[in-house]
């Protein structure tokens, strides 16, 4: 199959045209990055505008990037349906209702989060029954995968997301948006001198909580400006980041125990370009689970691109999964 995604879920614009769920022919991806920046967190009504002024340009490019004359000569049509802003998904959605009208393709709805786990079949073919570890700026959770297509949650955040924990806590330390990235940076140059507690490791479940983490972090850094003191960003976001890594690795492993039959682990979302984790999973699970197959994608695929919507196409298209034109965006939608 040849299929035209798009992507608006949030704050990047992106079209992209996929071979077969798992060849990128091209992949376009505008940021809006800069215009939030000043705010400190994506403003919705921005961002809606936004996608509004950029979609049909970055369709264009992702079209001629892709070597086609017109958009025609794809097979479908796939498009974010959820979850995310409501108004910008509504722009994606509409775009993709129009070309699959015009142009007489079929419209093929797919989940955001399948697309941050299905971002590894760019890479290699994904191998079930696998596990999933979504971890991103809204959402962390441990997903099963039977077969294509089937998502058992099985563990998931109780409060905050890891990356919005990150986001928050970089902020308050005056980070560029989204601070991610940056204190990722940080921790790399720091050592871990700051206790933070590691949220719900010894809980006999496969949950996560980030909020008591993130006001840890912040009540340190608040304390110590009261009292005058210095504090070192960088050991503070090693010290973050090794007590996420801990509580992330560890409650994979014990997924892996609970389900003895997974052949292939697979680390998805934005926080997925964390350095921190990407090494500590990748040692763990060597160690601990040689027989399953770590599948990390690379930096530029971890974030929102619309390849992960094309790759997460491909068999709902095989299956003759379609929406039609009446289908709505679904700011809430689960996996
Ligand atoms: P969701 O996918 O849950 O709907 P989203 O699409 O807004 O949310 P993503 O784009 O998947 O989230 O991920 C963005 C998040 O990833 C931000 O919180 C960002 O700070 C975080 N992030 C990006 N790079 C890193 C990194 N190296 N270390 C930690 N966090 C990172
Ligand atoms: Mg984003
Ligand atoms: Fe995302």
């Amino acid at each position: 199959s040849l299929i035209l995604a798009i992507e608006s879920s949030c704050d990047e614009t992106s079209v992209a045209v996929i071979e077969n769920g798992s060849l990128i022919k091209s992949n376009i991806v505008a940021s809006q990055i800069k215009s939030h920046m000043r705010f400190g967190g994506v403003v919705p009504e921005v961002a809606s505008r936004h996608h509004v002024e950029q979609i049909t340009q970055v369709i264009d490019h992702a079209v001629a990037d892709a070597g086609l004359t017109s958009v025609d000569e794809v097979d479908a049509i796939a498009v974010t349906q959820g979850p995310g802003l409501v108004g910008a998904l509504l722009v994606g959605l509409t775009a993709a209702k129009t070309l699959a009208f015009v142009h007489e393709k079929p419209l093929i709805p797919v989940n955001h989060l399948a697309g941050h786990i299905y971002a590894s079949q760019l890479i290699e073919p994904l191998a079930f029954p696998l596990l999933a570890l979504i971890a991103s700026g809204g959402h962390t959770e441990l997903v099963y995968m039977a077969q294509d297509g089937s998502f058992e949650v099985i563990g998931e955040t109780q409060d905050d997301a890891v990356g919005e924990a990150y986001d928050k806590i970089g902020r308050m330390l005056e980070l560029p948006y989204p601070a991610g990235k940056y204190m990722d940076q940080l921790a790399q140059e720091g050592v871990e001198s700051y206790q933070i507690p590691r949220a719900m490791l010894h809980e006999d479940n496969l949950d996560f909580s980030f909020s008591g983490m993130k006001s840890a972090v912040m009540n340190l850094i608040h304390n110590a400006r009261q009292r005058g003191d210095e504090i070192v960003p960088a050991d503070l976001a090693t010290s973050f980041q090794n007590a996420v890594v801990d509580v992330l690795v560890e409650k994979t492993v014990r997924a892996l125990a609970e389900y003895p039959d997974v052949r292939q682990f697979v680390l998805a979302g934005g926080v997925a370009a964390n350095s921190g984790l990407r090494e500590g999973l990748k040692s763990r699970l060597a160690t601990d689970y040689p027989d399953v197959a770590v599948l990390i994608p690379p930096l530029n695929l971890c974030g929102d691109n619309a390849a992960m919507i094309g790759a997460a196409s491909h068999h709902l298209f095989e299956q003759g999964r379609f929406g039609d034109l009446s289908i709505n965006a679904k700011p809430g939608m689960m996996l």
